[in-house]
């Protein structure tokens, strides 16, 4: 059958090709520890379960507003008001399945063929995947160690040209775990203003910070109003399963990212929305422990990867992914995750998932428990010795 030509242009998350390879040397009978998932190993709180079956039960089945039940635009207004230090009204929350949409709805909204649109190499690889699929140019800006893992303001003005329509970032960051200095968001901001360019601001792991607080670039002055900030559910509250995300749009936008809902998935699931709403007004403890679950493991998996030789591993300051360079060990990253899985049975992402700037290094998740992560750290070492020799 003939597809459309435009479906060469559109990529991929090969995370998810990596999980079905591990989940097949898992069938074959091996024991496989998977490092290369994206998502909190812990239950979705109990609180926010026990909402959704009254949901469900008070019959919260049928279809919704497609920007979203009031209940939760308001609850995520609210919240975001006092997270994101910014005056957030219901009417510019956009509620998705998942906050995958708000990335596609963005640059659908924004981008013309032949604009540019400014990413972060290694970054989440739909970014760069969906500007490709409309016909856009995706210019990636790269994302070094050296650095501390943040995106270079520098960076940014040297690849803005007149077709620059939008840049997008994510802090704290996957694949990396770094995160923007405030300096570095006045900066971007300042680009912003300057060229007159929208921002795709990803917070995803905003919640998941290890020193300091999480700014939104939608705080600074004059952003607000072009900034499309998201962020959702999923890493949060350990909802990835429930889709549920959403976008905080300049209200100019709205209509725009309205017409997109109706014509992709008309609403977000009525009883997930209600439980969400529970989720951000209910208590917040089981957030701060996953936080503090997620920081033990940080310390535990750097000090580990740091003592074994050819890895260097920088401390990332958010999210739960490490991105070490492991070019000393010999090998690339592919080569590395290749090794790993085969012969240790850990599974690793190689950094060449996330762009072409990441080859010497590999993304490694540690939403596993600290047990099986220093299981994994052995093993990585077994495998490593004879060639260190
Ligand atoms: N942004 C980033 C950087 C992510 O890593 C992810 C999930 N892997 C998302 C957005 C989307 O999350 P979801 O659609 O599950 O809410």
């Amino acid at each position: 059958m003939r597809v459309a030509a435009r479906m060469a242009r559109l990529g991929t998350e090969t995370a998810f090709a990596a999980a079905a390879r591990a989940r097949a040397l898992e069938a074959t009978g091996r024991d496989v520890i998977h490092l290369e998932i994206g998502e909190p190993d812990f239950d979705t709180p109990e609180n926010i379960r026990a909402a959704a079956q009254r949901a469900i039960a008070d019959g919260w089945t049928h279809y919704g507003p497609a920007l979203g039940l009031p209940v939760l635009r308001e609850a995520i207004a609210r919240d975001a008001t006092w997270r994101k230090d910014f005056p957030v009204t219901p009417d510019r929350v956009v509620v998705t399945p998942g906050a995958k949409p708000i990335m596609s709805y963005a640059i659908t909204a924004l981008v013309d063929r032949g604009d540019e649109v400014i990413y972060p190499d290694p970054g989440f690889p739909i970014y760069a995947s969906m500007v490709d699929f409309v016909g856009g140019v995706a210019v990636p800006v790269p994302i070094r160690q050296e650095h501390g893992f943040r995106m270079e303001p520098a960076d940014i003005a040297a690849r803005i040209t007149p077709r620059t329509r939008l840049i997008i970032f994510n802090s704290p960051a996957n694949p990396t775990g770094g995160v923007l200095s405030r300096s570095d968001l006045e900066a971007i901001a300042a680009l912003a203003i300057e060229h007159d360019l929208v921002v795709l601001a990803d917070e995803i792991y905003g919640r998941i910070v290890y020193s300091g607080e999480h700014i939104s670039i939608a705080s600074l002055p004059g952003m607000a109003e072009r900034t499309i900030v998201l962020d959702g559910f999923s890493k949060t509250y350990a909802m990835t399963g429930w889709r549920l995300g959403y976008g905080i749009v300049p209200p100019e936008l709205v209509d725009a990212f309205s017409g997109l809902v109706i014509n992709s998935v008309s609403c977000t699931s009525s009883f997930s929305q209600e439980a969400a709403a529970e989720a951000l007004d209910g208590p917040q403890d089981a957030v701060e422990a996953m936080v503090e679950e997620f920081r033990a493991r940080r310390d535990l998996i750097v000090a580990g990867l740091n003592a074994i030789p050819g890895i260097d591993c920088l401390e990332p300051s958010g999210a739960f992914y490490v991105f070490p360079d492991v070019s000393g060990t010999g090998l690339d990253g592919e080569a590395f995750a290749e090794r790993m899985l085969s012969e240790a049975g850990v599974s690793v992402l190689a950094g060449t998932a996330f762009g072409t700037v990441g080859r010497d290094h590999v993304r490694i998740s540690y939403a596993n428990s600290q047990p099986r992560i220093a299981e994994a750290l052995e093993r990585i070492r077994a495998v490593l010795a004879p060639l260190a020799v």
